[in-house]
């Protein structure tokens, strides 16, 4: 037997596709406002729209017939022909989005029109009006929208943590605003102030919406043909960003996500981007209403176009031509060499032997005057560059003065003892590789790679091989290190150890660092604060677009926290996990992952010896954060049988 689904069973499995998250409603709820002509608009949540939403604006408001017309299906006053359908001048035009909110959730709509005297007061749950009222409101409409999915708690369940919804709230915030530069917005949430956003230019607004810092990264980007306009701006490829959060299109004033014309722009910005980073844009094209289709599905974004590849040869263009005007060159040391970073990097530098001076008529009781001759020496030799400490040693010893005697016999005493201590070394490392009791990571701590040749022995127990493994001989063998993947392994246990077993000390800055960054990056900063701390941040204010960091962990040298900052936002944008050691685990391996010495790095004997060292000293040297092997090892016999 077939019969009618009651109306708020249609509404409730229409709702299914028409709400999915708090953001779907806040995307509704903005475009009726905005098509409702306000000039004004404010947005208010809690718990990232779980528990509220309100949409209040300064439009033309409803009167007491439409204030409960509009909850029904397909009521809407935006078409009325399906000729409508290609020329649409609106957001909505489907006359779904109020009927399946009503359905889900309880909704009290407030509305006044300009000229009424009198407003209205509708109560609506789960479909069911609960009371309509004549009342004293303000001009325009006001949406409030509590307890989303009250009455299904598989939906509510479903939803995902606050962080994560709020992301999702603020894109759909950021696409409406950025696609009407001409109304206000201000963004509460949960009763603090996010954004606030005034009337004003496409540029002015963009960079109200991410910050002070975007607009020295904008290019202007203009087009005028028959079938297209294009107005808006590209960010210089040098802030390619790694997350693809800045991409935005619009069409006709309305937010399209559209993987063509997104895969015209990077190709404008073909080798001029480094790997795995993604560039930012923000256009805007206008089309005539009758050339696109945009009835594809209530929250898809996508659209058709009659003429998509003129389009896309258009947009690359004109692109690449604002790129090209703007003299943004392709910056040149995208692979800079690692190791002209390093201090003492003695491969390929021929080092000058100082001339030595000989004065064969030696007095010695004049050698006060002969040392102060060398001294001299020394000193020019440093001046150009040309100083070798060890030669002068071997200069000073063969020039026969008495008073360099005694250095000369320190140094041999030293190098003499070379097998001995070689011998107690490769039978410690054996030790460190059967027990665990050997855990020293203050060696992780800030020295791990500064190059202090002051270590007491000479002899050399590790080797470098491709700037990418490290080899270090023990009794048995030898093994072989991965040198970034067991650098990660050591960062990751030394931060994961920050969370737990203790927080790790601070280095002052010597003069703060402000970091800028976007609203939504702010408040995941904001979130992981603690955190932060543990590690060995110190900051001052976090405002809702800049960070001043006062102190960074030991570890993390200055230039390097822009770098780390970045990278763990971007790991953490999409998906900030709740569960506490979850998010432990995804922070030590971002900085892991940012920190970790790279393959194609030279590194110094004191910086392999410290890997070896370290990694032994991990609860879980064996493999990276990641899973892989940090190191394999190989017998004599092994390497034995391979000469047979
Ligand atoms: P649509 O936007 O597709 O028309 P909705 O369900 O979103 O469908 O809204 C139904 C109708 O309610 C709209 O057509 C409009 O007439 C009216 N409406 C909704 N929101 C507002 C508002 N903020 N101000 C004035 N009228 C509104
Ligand atoms: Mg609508």
């Amino acid at each position: 037997m077939i019969r009618l689904l009651p109306d708020h069973v249609a509404n409730q499995i229409a709702a299914g596709e028409v709400v999915q998250r708090p953001a779907s409603v806040v995307k509704e709820l903005l475009e009726n406002a905005v098509d409702a002509g306000a000039t004004s608009i404010k947005l208010v949540i809690k718990d990232a729209g779980k528990t509220l939403i309100q949409v209040i604006d300064n439009g033309k408001g409803m009167n007491e017939i439409d204030a409960r017309m509009c909850f029904e299906r397909h009521a809407t006053s935006k078409i009325s022909a399906a000729e409508d359908l290609f020329q649409l001048q609106t957001k909505g035009f489907r006359g779904e989005a109020l009927a399946s909110i009503a359905a889900i959730a309880h909704v009290e709509l407030k509305s006044k029109e300009h000229d009424a005297e009198l407003g209205t007061h509708v109560i609506i749950e789960g479909s069911k009006v609960v009371s309509q009222e004549v009342a004293v409101v303000p001009n325009g409409t006001s949406f409030s929208v509590k307890n989303l999915f009250f009455n299904i708690p598989a939906r509510r369940n479903f939803l995902k943590s606050d962080q994560v919804e709020l992301r999702h709230v603020i894109d759909e915030f950021e696409r409406v605003a950025l696609a009407h530069k001409d109304i206000q917005f201000v963004f509460i949430n949960n009763g603090s102030e996010m954004f606030n956003l005034p009337a004003s230019n496409i540029r002015q607004r963009i960079v109200n919406v991410f910050g002070g810092k975007t607009n020295e990264k904008l290019v202007p980007v203009q087009e005028s043909t028959e079938i297209v306009e294009i107005q808006g701006f590209v960010a210089k490829p040098e802030y390619a960003k790694k997350s693809r959060g800045e991409q935005f299109f619009f069409v006709n004033d309305r937010f399209i996500k559209s993987g063509y014309l997104h895969h015209a722009i990077t190709s404008a910005f073909e080798g001029l981007l480094k790997d795995g980073t993604h560039p930012s844009y923000f256009l805007y094209l206008t089309l005539p209403p009758n050339s696109i289709d945009i009835n594809i599905h209530p929250t898809k974004t996508e659209i058709k176009f009659d003429d998509e590849q003129s389009l896309y040869a258009i947009l690359r263009a004109s692109v690449k031509h604002s790129l090209g005007q703007f003299n943004v060159t392709p910056v040149l040391d995208f692979q800079k060499d690692m190791e002209l970073e390093v201090p003492y990097g003695y491969s390929g530098t021929q080092s000058v032997k100082p001339t030595v001076e000989v004065n064969t008529n030696f007095n010695p009781f004049e050698s006060m005057q002969s040392s102060n001759a060398l001294a001299s020496r020394i000193g020019s030799d440093i001046s150009r560059g040309e100083f070798n400490p060890f030669e002068s040693v071997k200069s000073k010893s063969s020039a026969g003065g008495s008073s360099s005697g005694s250095s000369f016999q320190e140094k041999k005493h030293q190098s003499g003892g070379w097998e001995t201590l070689y011998e107690g070394i490769s039978d410690a490392k054996e030790m460190i590789l059967s027990s665990n009791h050997y855990i020293e990571d203050e060696l992780v701590t800030g020295s791990l790679f500064d190059d202090e040749t002051t270590s007491s022995h000479t002899a050399q127990q590790t080797y470098q091989v491709h700037k990418k493994y490290i080899i270090s001989p023990i009794k048995s063998g030898m093994i072989i290190i991965d040198q970034r993947r067991a650098h990660q392994r050591i960062l990751y246990e030394y931060y994961l150890n920050s969370f737990s077993v203790r927080q790790n000390a601070s280095q002052q800055l010597l003069f703060p660092l402000s970091l800028y960054y976007t609203v939504y990056e702010m408040e995941l900063l904001r979130s992981i604060e603690k955190e932060l701390i543990q590690m060995g941040f110190s900051f001052d204010e976090i405002t809702n677009e800049k960070i001043v960091i006062l102190g960074t962990p030991e570890s993390i040298s200055e230039s390097e926290v822009s770098i780390v900052l970045e990278d763990l936002l971007n790991d953490l944008q999409d998906n900030r996990p709740d569960d506490v050691p979850v998010l432990h685990d995804r922070i030590a391996k971002s900085l892991a992952q940012s920190l970790a010495v790279k393959t194609g790095t030279y590194l110094t004997d004191k910086a392999q010896e410290d890997i070896v060292n370290s990694l032994f000293g991990c609860e879980n040297p064996q493999t990276s954060p990641f899973g892989k092997t940090t190191f394999i090892t190989m017998k004599v016999e092994d390497i034995d049988k391979k000469f047979m």
